[in-house]
Parts: C-alpha cells; sequence; structure tokens
C-alpha cells in the first residue's frame, strides 16, 4: 500500500556507517534507520550471533520458557534498576503495553475511567491507543474516533501537570517520551523529569517514559532518564534494541511490575529466541566496545562543529542534542534538505518541519562525523542563503505596490 513517500534509491548492502545502492554508489547513514542501527549496518559480531542462533532454534512459543528472553530481561533489569520485561517486537506495541498496564493499574485501584496525561508533540506509534496518545493532529486525522481517556499538556510544563493533579481523580499514569524523537527533537529542562516524578509520586500515579527512541545508548546512557537520576515505573523501548531485528519491550517497576497477571497480555512472536539474541548480542556490543562514550564524544564533537560551521548563519535556530540524538532547528519548513542530501550520498532527515534530525550510529568515527558536518552544514547554508534571495524578491516584489 503507499503507506510511504520513498525516496528514489534502493540500498542492497551496509558496512558500518556506510550503505550501497543498487548501482554500487555508497552513502554515508547519519539516520540509522531512524536511531534502529546503533551498531551500524550488519555488525559482524551481530550477524555471527543471528547465523548461530538461527541455526540452533529461531522460534518457539511463550507457551514455553526461552533462555533467551530470560538472560535478556534479566540484562533490561539490571541495567534499569526496574523489575519486570514483557517482549513485543515494536515501539507501537511496547507503548500499547504501558497504556493497558496503566487502565489495568487503575481499574485495580477502583479508578473507572483511568485517565492518561500525554505530551503535546509525542509520538507514541501508530495502533489506535498509541496514535490517540500522539500529540500530532495530522497523524490522527482521518482515524477518529479516537480512544478516551487521554489528557494533553505541553511537554516540559510542570505546571500544567501539577493543576490536573489538583482537579482530576482519574489520572493514572504520565506517558512521554524522555527527550522527543518526532516532535522535533526537544529536549526538557533539567529538572522537569524530577518534578514529574515527585507528582508522580504523591499522587500513586504510574511515570511510563517512552524510550524507543532515545534509549539504548543514544544519548550516552543506556536509558536517557538516567541523565536525571530518576526511575521510571514503566519505559518502553524498540528501536536501537534489536539493530534491525524487530523487537520491543515494555519494562515495569514496583508495583506496575505485577499488574499483568496471566491472560492479561500476550504476542505471539515477542522475546522470541532470535529477536533476543539480536538485543543481547546489541547490548553487549555497546558495552565491550564502550559505545555509549563514543556516542558522548562524537555527539559533542558533531554539535561544536556544527556550531561553528553554521556561525554565520544567525537565522539558525537552534543546533541542539545529547550524545548522538541531534537536532538542528530552522527558521523555516526544510523538508527539501532531505533530498539535496540524498544527492550528496548523506543520509538525513527531517522531522517536525523545521528540524534537521540526525540520528548516527553508536560506532561513528571522528573523521566520518566530519563528512556528515562538512556535508550537511554546505547545503544547510545553501538552503538558507536561498531562502533569504526569496525573501529580499518577496520584499521587492512587495515595494511595487
Ligand atoms: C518510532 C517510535 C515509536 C513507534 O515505534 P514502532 O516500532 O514504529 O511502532 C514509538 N515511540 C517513539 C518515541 C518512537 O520514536
Amino acid at each position: 500500500m503507499s503507506t510511504y513517500l520513498r525516496l528514489p534509491v534502493t540500498f542492497v548492502k551496509g558496512e558500518g556507517v556506510w550503505l550501497w545502492d543498487d548501482r554500487g554508489d555508497c552513502y554515508l547513514d547519519a539516520l540509522s534507520g531512524i536511531a534502529v542501527c546503533g551498531l551500524g549496518h550488519s555488525h559482524p559480531t551481530l550477524a555471527k550471533a543471528l547465523c548461530e542462533q538461527a541455526n540452533l532454534l529461531i522460534h518457539t512459543s511463550n507457551l514455553y520458557h526461552i533462555e533467551k528472553q530470560a538472560l535478556l530481561a534479566e540484562r533490561l533489569v539490571s541495567l534499569s534498576g526496574m523489575d519486570n520485561v514483557f517482549f513485543c517486537n515494536s515501539g507501537a506495541e511496547a507503548n500499547e503495553a504501558a497504556i493497558k498496564l496503566a487502565r489495568l493499574y487503575g481499574h485495580n485501584k477502583g479508578i473507572e475511567l483511568p485517565t492518561i496525561i500525554v505530551m503535546e508533540r509525542s509520538f507514541h506509534g501508530r495502533t489506535m491507543a498509541t496514535l490517540t496518545a500522539t500529540g500530532n493532529r495530522k497523524a490522527q486525522a482521518g482515524f477518529e474516533p479516537l480512544l478516551a481517556g487521554f489528557l494533553r499538556v505541553p511537554y516540559d510544563d510542570l505546571n500544567a501537570v501539577a493543576q490536573i493533579a489538583a482537579s482530576n481523580k482519574q489520572v493514572v499514569a504520565v506517558l512521554m517520551e524522555t527527550y522527543q524523537g518526532e516532535g522535533g527533537v526537544n529536549f526538557p529542562q533539567i529538572n522537569y523529569l524530577q518534578g514529574l516524578r515527585q507528582l508522580c509520586d504523591q499522587n500513586n500515579w504510574l511515570l511510563m517514559l517512552d524510550e524507543v527512541q532515545c534509549g539504548i545508548g543514544r544519548t550516552g546512557k543506556w536509558f536517557a532518564f538516567q541523565h536525571s537520576g530518576i526511575v521510571p515505573d514503566v519505559m518502553t523501548l524498540a528501536k536501537g534494541l534489536g539493530s534491525g531485528v524487530p523487537i520491543g519491550a515494555c519494562i515495569a517497576r514496583g508495583d506496575a511490575a505485577n499488574v499483568f497477571k496471566p491472560g492479561n497480555h500476550a504476542s505471539t512472536f515477542g522475546g522470541n529466541p532470535l529477536a533476543c539474541t539480536a538485543a543481547l548480542t546489541t547490548l553487549d556490543v555497546i558495552e565491550k566496545d564502550h559505545l555509549m562514550e563514543n556516542a558522548v564524544s562524537i555527539g559533542d564533537y558533531i554539535r561544536g562543529r556544527f556550531k561553528e560551521k553554521l556561525a554565520n548563519w544567525s537565522d539558525v535556530i537552534q543546533i541542539r542534542g545529547q550524545g548522538l540524538m541531534l537536532g538542528i532547528e530552522l527558521p523555516v519548513p526544510c523538508g527539501e534538505l532531505v533530498k539535496e542530501a540524498l544527492k550528496h550520498r548523506l543520509l538525513i532527515n527531517v522531522t517536525s518541519e523545521k528540524v534537521v534530525r540526525l540520528l548516527p550510529a553508536l560506532i561513528m568515527k571522528q573523521a566520518e562525523a566530519e563528512q556528515v558536518v562538512e556535508i550537511a552544514s554546505e547545503i544547510i547554508g545553501k538552503f538558507l542563503e536561498s531562502q533569504t534571495e526569496v525573501a529580499i524578491m518577496r520584499d521587492k516584489l512587495g515595494s511595487f505596490h
């Protein structure tokens, strides 16, 4: 079905941060399949582990114990400081599990219409519940009726949440991206998460953090919430977890960890031996090769170099990021930059219309990062120049009247 407006290129091979198309041309990938291929493309350790597991056992069923799933759950629990994990196959499913968990948690407390606070400009997926939670009218349009039981507030606005706490007794949880991806690569103020944690504690709400995009080492820690010293009650993961083999996880702690009982929720594929091998290997390589340290230093390098290269463009609104989750906000819609970059054999993305988004693999080297900056800043500079010309033309035309 024509659900995608695809770019005119077909990739057939990948290695590290490089991709080759079907004509043999080589591209520098600064997007990593949208934060999925953190280890770069077809990492040899991952490819080997997948081959070995495929030869041994690919799928059984959650009717039985699954060794690799138990190992992965233990690993995620110890990295996050949380308690229990439910495995699924995507980010939307992980959030769907979180939403169901929050509703059941509410009903168990006698709340009849459990309500979840969600954020403006958020993205949580395309299933009906996660689409309802998503703060983007364009994505929702045409799919009404949406679900009941969600209340929206601005991101990074603690007062808005506090006001709801004072008046609404149906709220059971806050669901938000720790750092927003699709909504424009947005980071909250330093004390926001701590403030939310406090509000959730005072009101017995679950703090549910969607780390589908910002998790798994991308920001320099395993999980973005770890920068703020809090721990959520529920966290969702997907994208980078399996390095391209579909896997999602909904992780919970404390009271939230034991809400689901047998029969409450399930997935046929979720946590199968092949997918769990992909995730276990991903976590191993990130740790052994110090990729989070690399994400921090390469991320700092890229931001610093963009600030130098784009210094003369006062209309660049902001160059922001943490680790290798990076955004360059421009004053005007700049979607055409994606095609322009492709012509220069560079893969980037534009989100929220005006934000150039970079999500490079955690293995990116400094020389590769420098190439990204050189190409991207050149096309951004040319784009802004053409915009200035358009504005001058408009002014001139205006003065004739
Ligand atoms: C991509 C994304 C999702 C949805 O994940 P899918 O695997 O496409 O269902 C959910 N939340 C966030 C923050 C995402 O970036």
